[in-house]
């Protein structure tokens, strides 16, 4: 586990600087939501993108699709959801605190009253979350929001096969909101009952299954390293078959280490034909697809793996934060935060800071910073001493600070610092976008 951090001094960070708040805040909040702030959208948008650009855009293989979040009922029936998409309640009698029954020792005195042997015996709760559609609220009207994306993208696979006239194997992906019902949310973003994912189901010939699942549970590895998860805080765990979704025929959960203990992260699933195959029964409609080469008619054999977005922003958070001991600018030691992002997710790219507020600097600096920030994200900030903003940017992630100060006026320059080397550089202002460039290129 990471040694400086604690969840309690990054959900403090988190609100303080703005990358996430307690949703309906103003209101005394609202149980277990969280609204992302400025920078958290940045950070989250910077995740999402970079996802979409490594496994969707950059493949020739892959297509995405952007799926209705309340899809027709009768899906969720197809898909078994409706009948086993449960966790276990209990619910102590006692004080009446509910639980997952998978997730206490049930021997155990209750945790809120201290009672012991006072839990209900465990009954299955469905997590879908339930609404209705149209004015009436009687059973024909009742709908999901999604507990998933995946099914979207069983349901719309003849319709993307056919536009696309791509070949097995292919893989279509989506990115957006899923509900469930959670019975015990909790740990900040790590378990809500709103929350995102982005997920990829791929299509392969049956025979070929396990070569394409060790191919994707690798390809999230190089993903993980490039969010700049530690490798020795990921964990593989084989799921074995009695704990495994009633669709999975081999389940890999990828667990990271969180502050909070060693948990999920992401999991990669072998779902066979399970999903094509039920919507093909339920809709009475052919779901099939024939190789162009040897005319073979099959069902298509499914990997998907799946990551959660908001699980991902925590553990990149985690992994970036840092504390270590640093001398200010005012010559001072001080503990020195820094959220060391891999420069892709940084929230804010580029700081500039005037050395002072006065207007022949903010004459040359404001243009600057909004020549810039065509280019990338960019905050502008002319108060307090530099050290303080320093170490504001620091914490903040940036991976460049750039000061522009009197002797710019003169020598057409400003001072560059490196956020992990702290290193300053004097760069000419014309030979600046060409530098930065490089820098995040790098
Ligand atoms: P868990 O065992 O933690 O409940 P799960 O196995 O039910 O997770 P999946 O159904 O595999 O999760 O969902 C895919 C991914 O979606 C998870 O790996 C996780 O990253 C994310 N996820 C699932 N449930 C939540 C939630 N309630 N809040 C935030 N992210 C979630």
């Amino acid at each position: 586990m990471p040694s400086d951090i604690t969840m309690d001094k990054l959900v403090a960070l988190c609100k303080s600087r703005g990358f996430i708040f307690p949703g309906s805040d103003i209101y005394g909040g609202m149980a277990n939501s969280w609204d992302y702030g400025p920078l958290g959208v940045e950070l989250k948008n910077n995740v999402k993108q970079a996802w979409w650009k490594m496994f969707v855009q950059s493949r020739l293989d892959m297509v995405g699709i952007d799926a209705a979040l309340v899809m027709n009922p009768k899906v969720w029936e197809a898909s078994g959801h409706v009948a086993t998409f449960t966790d276990p309640l209990v619910e102590c009698k006692q004080c009446h605190e509910r639980y997952r029954a998978d997730q206490i020792d049930l021997a155990a005195p209750c945790q809120k009253c201290g009672n012991k042997g006072t839990f209900t015996e465990p009954a299955s709760f469905n997590l879908m979350l339930k609404t209705f559609i149209g004015p009436k609220e009687d059973a024909t009207a009742v709908a999901y929001f999604r507990p998933e994306t995946a099914q979207a993208m069983f349901v719309d696979f003849p319709l993307v096969l056919q536009s696309s006239r791509k070949r097995v194997p292919f893989g279509i992906a989506q990115i957006g909101k899923a509900f469930r019902n959670e019975i015990t949310p909790g740990n900040f973003i790590f378990r809500t009952r709103e929350f995102e994912q982005m997920e990829i189901e791929y299509f392969v010939h049956p025979s070929d299954w396990e070569v394409q699942f060790e191919a994707w549970h690798k390809r999230m590895y190089e993903w993980m390293a490039f969010c700049g998860l530690k490798k020795d805080q990921v964990h593989d765990l084989e799921v074995p078959a009695e704990e495994r979704a009633h669709y999975s025929k081999r389940t890999v959960d990828i667990e990271y280490d969180f502050p909070f203990g060693r948990k999920e992260l992401y999991g990669i699933a072998y779902r066979t034909d399970f999903d094509l195959s039920n919507h093909a029964k339920a809709t009475g409609k052919e779901i099939t697809y024939t190789d162009p080469i040897t005319n073979e008619k099959y069902v298509p054999h499914v990997i998907e793996p799946t990551f959660g977005v908001d699980r991902t922003v925590l553990a990149v958070l985690v992994s970036a934060y840092s504390e270590e001991q640093a001398t200010t600018a005012d010559g001072e030691t001080d503990t020195r935060i820094v959220l060391r992002f891999p420069k892709a997710l940084a929230p804010i790219k580029i700081a500039i800071l005037p050395l002072s507020k006065k207007d022949e600097l903010s004459d040359l600096a404001r243009p600057l910073a909004e020549r810039l920030a065509k280019k990338w994200r960019v905050d502008y900030d002319e108060t307090q001493s530099i050290g303080k903003r320093y170490r504001r940017q620091d914490e903040i992630g940036t991976p460049y600070c750039i000061t522009v100060d009197f002797e710019s006026l003169e020598d057409k320059a400003v001072t560059v610092r490196d956020r992990d080397t702290m290193q300053q550089e004097r760069i000419k202002i014309d030979a600046l976008e060409e530098y930065l460039a490089a820098k995040f290129e790098s």
